[in-house]
């Protein structure tokens, strides 16, 4: 059982320093996109990675005993556009795509999805899309309907549609919802999510002959985050974006802005390793 707390301690506020917490050799860093590395905006297509964030990843990445990856809701292809690193593993879908260097792309879900989540859009288009200020995320396997931008007048009316055009999908057990931040995630009726994508990849290095510790450490700000904090529970070091919200994790950071500084401690972390050995 996971237990979730609702105040987490802000990680740069700890007394100790942040080098022994890094001090074992292979840090595997798992970050989510939106929320995380970008702000949230009013449209998801605006959304665009903090400069500063994307150079301390890569310089991370290119660290010979640290491993970078991004586990998104968004389309494989999507945030691996948006980020534009190379060196780094990429988790689209909420874990269902899986891409990287050295690791083949693995299908986690039966085949004929793509053809039910067309039925589903089009389903969506029909009802919900009438509602001033809805976009629909097409991602292939799943979907992500966005609802920041309806108007208060039309939230009950929105709720109302969307309820009506995916219950019969949710009677037949075929599809699974979440709700995120003014977004509701569509997804296939699987067991799989961002924390098996997560454990996925560190059975996978482990098998690929990385035997020396590994951190894993994830960052992530919503719902769907929380499966990979309950996946890492006394694997490694969960953050969570935004303090003060009820989360498995231990830790938070409060925004953006101090997931930066986290990596740059990081990237500080393994230079002071490299130079005076650990
Ligand atoms: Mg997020």
């Amino acid at each position: 059982m996971c237990s979730f707390r609702k105040k987490q301690k802000n990680f740069l506020e700890r007394r100790d320093s942040s080098s022994c917490i890094f001090r074992e050799r292979n840090i595997m860093l798992f970050l989510d996109f939106d929320g995380t590395l970008a702000a949230i905006v009013d449209h998801y297509k605006k959304a665009t990675i903090l400069q500063e964030s994307k150079m301390l990843l890569k310089k991370i990445a290119e660290c010979p005993e640290c491993f970078v990856a991004i586990v998104s809701g968004r389309a494989l292809s999507d945030v691996k556009k948006r980020v534009g690193l190379k060196n780094v593993i990429y988790v689209g879908n909420h874990g269902l795509e899986l891409e990287g260097p050295g690791i083949r792309y693995t299908s986690f879900v039966k085949t004929g999805v793509k053809v039910l989540f067309r039925k589903i859009k089009f389903d969506l288009v029909k009802r919900v899309k009438k509602v001033k200020g809805v976009s629909i995320e097409d991602k292939g396997l799943t979907l992500s309907v966005h609802y920041r931008r309806v108007g208060r007048k039309d939230l009950i009316l929105f709720e109302q549609m969307f309820s009506k055009s995916m219950w019969p999908y949710l009677m037949d057990g075929c599809i699974s919802i979440n709700k995120g931040k003014k977004v509701f995630e569509i997804k296939p009726a699987v067991k799989w999510n961002k924390g098996s994508a997560v454990l996925w990849l560190l059975k996978h290095f482990r098998k690929n002959g990385c035997s020396r510790k590994m951190l894993p450490i994830f960052i992530g700000d919503d719902v769907t985050d929380e499966t990979a904090f309950i996946a890492l529970k006394n694997k490694g070091l969960c953050i969570r974006v935004g303090c003060g919200e009820t989360s498995a994790a231990q830790y938070c950071l409060r925004n953006i802005n101090q997931v930066t500084h986290f990596l740059r401690a990081v990237l500080d972390s393994q230079k002071a390793a490299s130079l005076y050995g650990k």
